[in-house]
C-alpha cells in the first residue's frame, strides 16, 4: 500500500500514514460501499406506497358503498 496524499509505502495492517498521518483507505471498502446505496436508491424510486395509498382509498369508497347499501336494504326489509 501507498499513502494517496504523500506517496510513501505504508507498512500492511496500519490505518495510518508513518510518515503524514494520512489515513489508509483500502479499495475494497471504497469498491462495496456504493452499491448497496445504489439499490435503497432503486427501491426509493419505486412507487409503491402512492399505488398502495391509492388502493386503499379505493377499497374504503367501495366497503362505504357496501355499507350503505345494506343499511338500506334493511331498512327497506
Ligand atoms: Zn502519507
Amino acid at each position: 500500500m501507498y499513502c494517496r496524499k504523500c506517496g510513501s509505502q505504508t507498512i500492511e495492517g496500519t490505518n495510518f500514514c508513518g510518515v503524514c498521518g494520512e489515513r489508509i483507505v483500502l479499495p475494497e471498502i471504497q469498491n462495496n460501499d456504493p452499491k448497496p446505496i445504489e439499490k435503497i436508491e432503486i427501491i426509493e424510486v419505486k412507487e409503491e406506497p402512492i399505488e398502495s395509498k391509492a388502493s386503499l382509498e379505493v377499497i374504503l369508497g367501495i366497503i362505504l358503498i357496501t355499507m350503505v347499501l345494506s343499511v338500506l336494504l334493511i331498512g327497506v326489509l
